[in-house]
């Protein structure tokens, strides 16, 4: 499998992850990644009836902005970031009901739904107070969000091409994916392996995800955007390839989502409340059910983190040119140090994710826009979780893979220079960029802990 190959180094990922840990926890605490401004109370657009989480774990504490001038926002909030200072630069001429973002949140490039920080409806929330842990938000309103969200892996343009290469069609999908599952526990059954070893299968070799590899199989090998030199042959130039080609974008995109639903499982499982203790920690039983036992799950992870490193490395130029503004010159200094250090060190990362080899066929514009107004849907999905604090990390972790991409695949290294073009990124942007990192990392160092639990406690070496 040609993913596997170029994933291999999973020993290496993880070593300059165990790096990157201390600086992201660092970075993530610091006034101007920690605040971050959102539209936490939208609409959801899709669908009219919505449960509503009533654990008290699935509140948000929001920053009052307005709560006490002089005593809070100076303490916290820089004031050049307040609705007020916004609205004052973006509208010189603005009067009470001017709202010159209302209708302008996207922009061609834009992957995602950015909430602007001048948006009246936004509410700032201290992202440290508000940690992405078990809620118990779970039932038919999680699943149908999920289930919105894997449906967007259904692109048109792919579509017809992928029927061509004999790829699976996106009702399928999912089916795959629970035959995955299902197809995993009989065949550990059969051969007398519990499949709870599969979480040190990304290291001893056991890895054999089934359903949507399995598709990957049908829909060519040399077909993946990891760097290899055999997939040089992608941007070739037969009709075949081309078509291979299609069906390409639709696993990333694939991949992508259900990296991040892994990602979001292992932090549920990492500090899971147990209600019958009434203890906060780590659940093994809850990592190997859901991720662990579900080699591609597992890889889908790796999958967004080395997307989002690309992404970061991309950036350096732009980030040591920036102005990190948290209204203290000092902090400023501090805070592009602290992001320098966290790129030199990010970057020694195995380079294993190559935007190039995407979007690239005779119909690569269209399907540019496709996947783009597929993942925007995503984060319009947000809106639809019945759960604050998921709707939150999710909100913060799709405009973060948003931002990611955005930097992949809207802008060439010409264009990002913060002094020609200072406003490519807005603040949210970066901060939902560095956090989403933080949690996906977070995953990949929890993986390695969940393992060697797994290990004591079957008393392996
Ligand atoms: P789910 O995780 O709901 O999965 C549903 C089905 O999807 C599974 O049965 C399986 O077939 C498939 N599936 C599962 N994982 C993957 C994967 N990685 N790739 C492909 N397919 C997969 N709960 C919290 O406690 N805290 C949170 O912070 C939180 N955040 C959330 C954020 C969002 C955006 C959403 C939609 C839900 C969130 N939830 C959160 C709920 C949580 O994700 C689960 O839905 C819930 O715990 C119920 O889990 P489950 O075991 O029923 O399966």
């Amino acid at each position: 499998m040609q993913i596997e190959n170029s994933l291999c180094d999973y020993d290496a990922v993880e070593a300059v992850n165990l790096e990157m840990r201390g600086l992201l926890d660092n970075l993530v605490q610091q006034k101007y990644f920690k605040f971050y401004k959102l539209n936490l109370y939208g609409t959801c657009p899709f669908w009219t009836e919505n449960h509503l989480c009533m654990n008290e774990d699935c509140g948000v504490a929001v920053v009052d902005e307005f709560q006490d001038t002089t005593a809070y926002i100076l303490k916290t909030i820089p004031e050049e970031w307040t609705s007020a200072a916004l609205g004052a630069i973006s509208s010189p001429m603005g009067g009470k009901h001017f709202q010159p973002f209302q209708s302008c949140n996207l922009k061609d490039q834009d992957f995602c739904q950015v909430d602007d920080e001048a948006i009246s409806e936004g509410v700032y929330v201290d992202l440290m107070e508000n940690p992405e842990r078990f809620t118990g938000y779970s039932g038919p309103s999680a699943a149908k969000v999920w289930d919105a969200i894997y449906n967007e892996n259904c692109f048109n343009v792919a579509q017809k091409m992928q029927r061509a290469a004999g790829c699976e069609q996106c009702s399928l999908d999912r089916e795959a994916e629970d035959e995955d599952f299902a197809e995993s526990v009989q065949a550990a059954a059969m051969s007398g392996i519990s499949y709870a070893q599969n979480p040190m299968s990304l290291h001893q070799g056991h890895g054999h995800g089934h359903g949507h590899r399995e598709q990957e199989k049908k829909e060519g090998q040399n077909t993946s955007p990891f760097v290899d030199p055999a997939l040089n042959s992608l941007t070739g130039g037969s009709a075949a390839e081309k078509e291979e080609e299609m069906c390409l974008e639709k696993r990333v995109f694939y991949r992508m989502i259900s990296g991040l639903h892994a990602s979001i499982s292992i932090h549920i499982c990492d500090e899971y409340f147990n209600q019958t203790s009434g203890i906060w920690g780590p659940n093994l039983e809850c990592f190997v059910s859901r991720v662990g036992a579900h080699p591609d799950r597992l890889e889908n992870i790796f999958f967004d983190y080395s997307i989002l490193v690309r992404a970061v490395t991309k950036l350096s130029g732009y980030l040591h040119n920036y102005e990190f503004c948290t209204g203290n010159p000092e902090e400023d200094t501090k805070v592009k140090a602290m992001v320098d250090k966290l790129i030199e060190v990010s970057s020694k990362s195995p380079a294993i994710f190559d935007e190039k080899a995407m979007f690239v066929g005779p119909d690569a514009q269209a399907l540019k826009l496709e996947f783009r107004d597929h993942f925007r849907n995503i984060t319009k999905i947000m809106d639809c979780v019945g759960c604050e604090k998921c709707r939150l990390w999710g909100k913060v972790q799709t405009s973060g893979l948003g931002t990611a991409l955005k930097v992949l695949f809207s802008y060439n290294d010409e264009h990002l220079n913060p002094i020609k073009h200072p406003n490519l990124l807005q603040r949210t942007e970066i901060v939902a960029l560095f956090n989403t990192l933080n949690r996906v990392s977070e995953s990949v160092a929890s993986i390695a802990r969940f393992r060697t639990l797994y290990m004591e406690q079957h008393g392996l070496p």
